[in-house]
């Protein structure tokens, strides 16, 4: 029989245990591993190198699965692979980072204006570094919570959080 449930993904594995919910799941984060090498735990076949971190009101565990199933549980096939290819932009973006052409504000701080809009400067706190992210458009700003203890270190926080800010919109609040 053909139908939704018979295809190769999402017939084996949790797809076929009971009191696991088959929709209704909600992607809570995403991670790049080092290889391809993650059981993807739904459907227990797949190995994933991008692992997707999903969760249910009516389960007690995160399932942490590959694009396919993770699309099948969201029941939006399209919305997980625009997920992962985003992020996969953002981990290449962030591999570039520290190479990008930093200029020195009148303050002697290291600076970066992004092409989407972002404001982001570090600078030094005695022998500690710390940044700040401002979403120019909004005015909206993060500042570094932690200290860190070189300047790279510092601008791939700021990285970060700039690229958290941009997925979750913190300016947008309230306007809805
Ligand atoms: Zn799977």
């Amino acid at each position: 029989m053909v139908g939704s449930g018979s295809d190769e993904t999402t017939g084996t594995g949790k797809w076929n245990q009971p009191g696991v919910p088959h929709k209704g799941w909600r992607c809570v984060d995403i991670e790049e591993r080092d290889e391809q090498d993650h059981l993807c735990e739904m459907c227990e076949a797949r190995q994933v190198r991008f692992v997707h971190a999903m969760e249910h009101p009516a389960y007690d565990e995160i399932l942490r699965v590959g694009c396919v199933c993770a699309g099948h549980m969201e029941e939006d096939l399209v919305g997980a692979r625009k997920r992962e290819a985003a992020y996969k932009n953002d981990r290449s973006r962030r591999a570039r980072w520290l190479q990008r052409a930093w200029r020195t504000s009148a303050a002697g701080n290291e600076f970066l204006n992004t092409n989407d809009g972002f404001n982001v400067v570090i600078y030094s706190k005695g022998t500690i570094w710390g940044g700040r992210v401002e979403h120019r458009p909004s005015g909206y700003q993060r500042t570094s919570k932690l200290p860190y203890a070189t300047q790279d270190e510092a601008k791939l926080a700021a990285f970060d959080a700039m690229v958290g800010m941009k997925h979750s919109e913190p300016w947008a609040k309230g306007r809805r």
